[in-house]
């Protein structure tokens, strides 16, 4: 496998509403060769029109604390009262394969992914204003007047975190920023590449080379 194939981990974060969800459907619509979305495991109910399994793995609370006995996720955390987590088995698989994985999670996951893969690329996405993040949290229409508060206040409480990602998505225009997350992942795909080079063999012909006679020198004790 070629440097550019190789696959890198991203993080997607951000407020509840920013319209994380809307952005990866679109991307792995018009982009789905080259990324591979893991499925979180999760307490909450499912929204009308969420699926088992593409969505979410939707599990009872039991059954979730049998995961994190088990080790089986990678990171979990709770979030306006409920778990969530990133099971192990198809991130490592689909890294392995060379694909770059996204996992859509909060910030002290997405914090916990970094510190156990330091190469990750954390992205945050907002709403242009808080006031059309609102709009969009109440036009959606899944959530009661007081989980849209509840979330609201942990927007707060993020937007305070935003300093420990690497890049900020605006998402306006959906399609602009579908191209733009597409971009960031691949120039960061390339940049890793192009830093490998500079160590790769091929590269360093000159060098070895070089080595090579001296060496050869010092072999008949020159
Ligand atoms: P999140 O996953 O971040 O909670 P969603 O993807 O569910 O957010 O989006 C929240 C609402 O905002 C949805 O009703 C969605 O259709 C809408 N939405 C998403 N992106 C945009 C956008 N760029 N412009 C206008 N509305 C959007
Ligand atoms: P929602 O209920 O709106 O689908 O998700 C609520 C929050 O949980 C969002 O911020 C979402 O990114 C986050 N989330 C989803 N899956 C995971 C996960 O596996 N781990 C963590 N830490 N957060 C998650």
């Amino acid at each position: 496998m070629s440097q550019t194939e190789k696959g890198i981990l991203v993080v997607i974060s951000g407020f509840s509403g920013a319209g994380k969800g809307t952005l990866m459907r679109r991307l792995l619509e018009t982009h789905s060769k080259d990324y591979a979305l893991s499925v979180s495991a999760t307490t909450r109910e499912p929204r009308p029109g969420e699926t088992e399994g593409k969505d979410y793995f939707f599990v009872t609370r039991e059954a979730f604390e049998r995961m994190i006995e088990g080790g089986e996720l990678i990171e979990y955390a709770q979030y306006v009262g409920n778990y969530y987590g990133t099971p192990r088995s198809y991130v490592e698989k689909q890294l392995a394969a060379g694909k770059s994985v996204i996992l859509e999670i909060e910030i002290q996951g997405a914090l916990n992914v970094r510190r156990l893969f330091p190469d990750t690329r954390l992205l945050f996405v907002t709403a242009p204003s808080a006031e059309e993040l609102k709009n969009r949290l109440n036009g959606r229409g899944t959530e009661s007047a007081e989980v849209i508060e509840r979330r609201l206040k942990r927007a707060y409480e993020e937007s305070q975190e935003i300093g420990r990602y690497d890049y900020l998505i605006v998402n306006d225009d959906l399609e602009s920023s579908v191209e733009a997350l597409h971009r960031i992942i691949q120039n960061e795909k390339e940049k890793r590449a192009q830093e490998n080079l500079s160590f790769s063999v091929d590269s360093n012909q000159e060098l070895i080379v070089q080595m090579q006679n001296e060496l050869f020198s010092f072999s008949k004790g020159e």
